[in-house]
């Protein structure tokens, strides 16, 4: 069985992708220091904690497991905090990155996927967001990804290093299955925040501005389900095990929801009324965020499944009333 080397494992979205992993084949070995991840989230291969700077711990995890690809999902991610704490993303992103793909380089370890963000994009009025848009990212989680990709981009013309870059869309939804879903602490996600708004675990939601320029005035997203997102990986490492080559591929449906349209659409699926205030924005977030590209539909042949918004929704609802970690 090949293993495979997924950083952040023990999260949200990694989590989902060990799950995909180990139904195609492969043993994922999760590398996870547990700060924002789940001990109880690691259920499909073996677990190794550590950080992503300590290169000693993963020089001996490499040499263990002998991975033939690394999917690296392992980051801070919160805009937020990348404004009040940049300091923090560029060590633990951009470092940590750092001494992880040299750790892999050194190791012979060369098919590395990467998880980037739409958030590398920045503003743009009316640009459609494809590949090739410039990244101009506002904060230092986008900053910190944009910096990542272009070490992988160094990293192959001297090492060799291949890698597919995917510049997720919002990520929402859930294991059909209840195996495994979205879980962070402190949680700062507008779909859970929404359900435990919704079911009273905390008091109502706020929305971040109303005075943006979209037709209700709320930020637009294009939301798209974690399990198709893993998917695209599972795709992704084909494409670098085929030897195909170095590529960025955007994730999103291409549809955007606002704010409101997402409450809305929360209230149809649970069918419960949905606790919210207005507040005023929140600093780092873009007006709108929407994939205007259909390359990995064209080239990877990725075909989203349960990325409409019911969907996702319904799903990230059953885990939020029958699933939960307790470590
Ligand atoms: N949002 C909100 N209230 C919240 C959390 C998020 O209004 O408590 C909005 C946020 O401004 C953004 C959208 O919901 O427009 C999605 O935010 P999230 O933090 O889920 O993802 P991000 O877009 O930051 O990756």
């Amino acid at each position: 069985m090949k293993s495979v080397l997924v950083t952040g494992g023990a999260g949200y979205i990694g989590s989902h992708a060990c799950k995909a992993l180990k139904s195609a084949g492969y043993l994922p070995v999760t590398y996870d220091n547990l700060v924002t991840g789940w001990r109880d989230a690691v259920r499909f291969g073996p677990f190794e904690q550590g950080e992503l700077e300590d290169r000693a711990r993963l020089d001996a995890v490499f040499a263990a497991h002998q991975p033939v690809a690394v999917l690296h999902f392992a980051a801070l991610s919160q805009v937020g905090e990348a404004m009040a704490e940049p300091g923090r993303y560029w060590r633990n992103n951009v470092a940590g990155s750092l001494t992880l793909i040299e750790a892999a380089v050194a190791a012979g370890c060369l098919d590395f996927v990467f998880s980037s963000t739409c958030a590398t994009y920045g503003e743009h009025d009316n640009v459609v967001l494809d590949e090739d848009t410039s990244q101009l990212p506002l904060n230092a989680y986008g900053a910190s990804k944009r910096a990542i990709e272009d070490m992988l981009r160094d990293f192959e013309a001297a090492h060799g290093l291949r890698h597919v870059i995917f510049r997720y869309f919002n990520v929402a939804g859930a294991d059909p299955e209840g195996e495994v879903g979205e879980h962070h602490r402190p949680e700062t996600h507008l779909v859970p925040l929404m359900l435990d708004a919704i079911d009273g675990k905390r008091d109502a939601l706020t929305v971040f501005g109303t005075d943006y320029d979209t037709p209700d005035g709320t930020c637009i997203r294009d939301y798209v389900h974690v399990c198709d997102l893993v998917d695209a990986h599972l795709l992704g490492l084909r494409w670098l095990e085929e030897g195909k080559g170095s590529r960025v591929f955007n994730l999103g449906t291409g549809t955007g929801f606002s704010v409101m349209e997402v409450i809305a659409q929360s209230r149809a699926v649970t069918n419960r009324e949905v606790p919210y205030q207005i507040g005023p924005r929140r600093g780092g977030d873009c007006t709108k965020l929407v994939s205007g590209s259909g390359r990995a539909e064209a080239e990877l042949g990725w075909r989203p499944k349960r990325s409409d918004l019911a969907t996702m929704i319904a799903d990230a609802w059953r885990w939020h009333q029958t699933g939960h970690y307790e470590q």
